[in-house]
This record gives structure tokens, sequence and C-alpha cells, in this order.
């Protein structure tokens, strides 16, 4: 209680701090932004109820996360495109309806996003540098996409002076206050990165020298990335991290421990194949490769395609998207693990185990205590 006390005072303290500096966009505020898109105040607090407790914060904390988002157009954002899909930018700003996420990132002043502003060459660089000489040490920078590092970074150049999106990088982190690594490709490396990686692309992490929150998937939940901006608002410090550098408040569980089908696969029900009366029954994806006992996201409880559905609900096993080297690791993605155990971070007894299932509540344990361990060991190695 007296910790809870001490947070609730220092995200307040903050957050006055923050609300005594201009808003970057004027004429704006979250009450009108939430009217225009026809959004009820009590919706909203709905939305700031919900966000509080994924950010496994107390109750308490809910006035706080809904002013930490009225004042959220405080925060200068730099957004920058590497080697990628533009899938993460998509998973944020493409929803069907204006959903209080993407509103909320709207509503933050995002000083330079390639997608989405409108200026382009000689102006779009000069918005950049502009942006980052005035913002100095506040703005936050998210960045999209691996960074191809063969050929001095030539693979990727960007903008009138064809500079390498490597150096674009290290130049923007120079002075940011926080930095996001948004989505696998960026967090890891991604698909560019995988074997043979003839662009020797590398995630943000290995190209910068200041500390990176990764927030994988592929792409990863606009309440992850927008979670990460509430969470830098109310404290300005690094959330808990796991052993890959991805807060535990998104990716503390695996994929397995929260998945609908899991009562199927503790009793040894498992689809064969696509579309048999298992398919049908909504039976466990394992034997048809799902990966969701070696991964670790929040995806059930978020959801896709406005919260509709995920990957498994919609019938198809995980493919691990949000772990390192997914591509070289996780494949071929509608298999079990089972073949190369030896060949993955992992090691694993779980596939053996859940291979000889059957009779598996003591199986299933297996798994869990099997991933578990092996990353606790990761992050032994780690610190
Ligand atoms: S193996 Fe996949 S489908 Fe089966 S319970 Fe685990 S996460 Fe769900
Ligand atoms: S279910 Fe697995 S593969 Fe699909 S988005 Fe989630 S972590 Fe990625």
């Amino acid at each position: 209680m007296q910790r809870e006390q001490v947070l609730l005072e220092k995200a307040q303290k903050r957050l006055e701090e923050i609300h005594k500096i201009p808003a970057l966009k004027k004429g704006n505020s979250i009450t009108k932004a939430l009217r225009r898109n026809g959004i009820s105040r009590r919706d909203f607090m709905k939305w700031a109820g919900a966000m509080t407790a994924m950010l496994s914060l107390p109750a308490s904390f809910v006035p706080l996360t809904a002013k930490a988002a009225e004042v959220a157009d405080r925060l200068p954002v730099i957004w920058l495109h590497m080697a990628e899909c533009t899938g993460c930018s998509e998973s944020l700003l493409r929803s069907d309806g204006p959903g209080i996420d993407s509103l909320i990132f709207d509503y933050i002043s995002l000083e330079y996003h390639e997608t989405l502003m409108a200026a382009s060459g000689f102006q779009a660089e000069h918005n950049l540098e502009a942006a980052i000489e005035k913002y100095k040490g506040r703005y936050v920078l998210m960045v999209e996409g691996g960074i191809p590092t063969g050929l001095e970074g030539q693979y990727l150049t960007i903008g009138a002076h064809g500079k390498t999106g490597w150096q674009g990088t290290v130049e923007a982190s120079e002075h940011a206050a926080a930095i996001f690594a948004i989505g696998t490709c960026s967090s890891f490396g991604g698909i560019q990165a995988a074997n043979p990686n003839p662009t020797a692309t590398k995630p943000l992490s290995q190209v910068i020298n200041k500390p990176v929150i990764n927030v994988p998937g592929c792409p990863p939940s606009e309440k992850n990335i927008v979670g990460n901006v509430i969470h830098f608002i109310l404290f300005g410090t690094l959330p808990s991290l796991d052993a890959f550098n991805r807060p535990k408040w998104a990716y503390g569980l695996r994929i397995h421990d929260l998945c609908e089908r899991r009562g199927h696969f503790d009793a040894g029900e498992f689809v064969q194949a696509f579309g048999d009366d298992g398919a049908k029954d909504s039976y466990c994806l394992y034997k048809m490769g799902c990966k969701g006992p070696y991964t670790f996201n929040n995806c059930s409880k978020l959801r896709f395609n406005s919260h509709t559905s995920w990957p498994i609900q919609a019938g198809h096993g995980c493919i691990g998207c949000s772990e390192p080297n997914f591509w070289d690791t996780m494949g071929p993605f509608e298999e079990p693990m089972a073949n190369k155990l030896y060949n993955t971070p992992f090691f694993g007894g779980a596939d053996r185990t859940a291979d000889n299932i059957g009779i598996t509540l003591l199986g299933a344990a297996a798994i869990g205590i099997a991933a578990h361990a092996i990353l606790t060991n990761i992050k032994k190695d780690n610190q």
C-alpha cells in the first residue's frame, strides 16, 4: 500500500510537470478529439480503466491514466521507418472505426512519420532535423523496421541526401528521452534478418548504444504500442522488462498460458489436420505447428481486427512472431517443434511431451516449467 502511494504521488507529480508544458498542437484537447470522433467521456474512462489494468497498475491509477492521455499532446514523437512492411503503423491506424488507442496516437504530437506526413524530399528531411533540434532530450523515438548494416548501410537510404537508415537512426537516438523498437523487425531484425540475412540487418538495440524497449509482434497490437506511451508519460522510466527487453506487462505470459484452447491441450484433444472434426470443435493446434508454448505475448487478451479475433481463434497456430529470430527458429510454421528440439533457444522437452500427449495434465505443466526455466536461465545469463 505504501509502495502504491509512493508510485501514485510520483506519477501525479510528473503529470503536473508535463501539464505545465504548452500543448504542441494549438486548439486541441482530448475532450474535443473524443467529441469529434463520437466517443463519450464514459467510454474514455472505461478505456482508462482497461489500460490501467493492462499496465498491471492498481485501480487507483485510473484517473492518472486518463490524465496521461490528456497531456499526451505535450509529447513529441518521432517515428522512423527502416526495413519493414509498415504493418506496425497499419496496425495502429487502420482500425475500422476511431478506436481510442488510434485516437490517442493521432492526438500525440507526431512530429515526423514518413507514412503520415504531407512533406517529402528536402522538406521532410528538414522537418526531421528541426524536430530533433527543437525537442532535444524530450522526444520519444519509435523505430519501425530492422536496420540494414551491409554495404555500410547502403541497402537502405532515405531522403533527398540519401542518408542511410543506420545513420539516421543513430542520429535520432542521440537526444531521445525514450526509445521504442516497434514490431519484431526493429526489436529482433525480423524477416530481413532471417538466414542468410543478405543485407546484414540488425535490431535497433544493436546499432545504437542507448536502452531500447522492444515491442515485438508482426504486427504488435496497437494497445501494446499506446500502453508504452502511456507508461512513459506516467513514470518517465523503463517499465519492468524481460530477458529480451520486452515490457513484462505485455509480454510476461506465454500465448499458451492465455489460450482459449488450453483446456483441449490439457485434455490431449488435438487438431490432426486442418478441417477435421477436431478443428471444427476448436481443439488445440499444437500438432498443427502452434508455437504458443514458446511465445510470450498477450494476443488472446487484446485480439486483432478491432479486437474481434486472433490467429488461434481463427484456426491457425501461433507462429511465434514476437520471439527473437522466429523466422529461423520457429519454422516450419505448420509443424510442431519436436524435430528441431536442439536448434531452438528453448530446447525442448516441451514438444516431446506434447507429442506423446493423451494423458497430459502433467505434460502441460512440464511445458510450462521447461519454457520458463529456460527463459529464467537466459535472463540470468544476461544479468
Ligand atoms: S498449443 Fe497453441 S492452440 Fe494449443 S493451447 Fe497452446 S497456444 Fe493454444
Ligand atoms: S498469435 Fe503468435 S504469431 Fe500470432 S500475432 Fe500473436 S504472437 Fe504473433
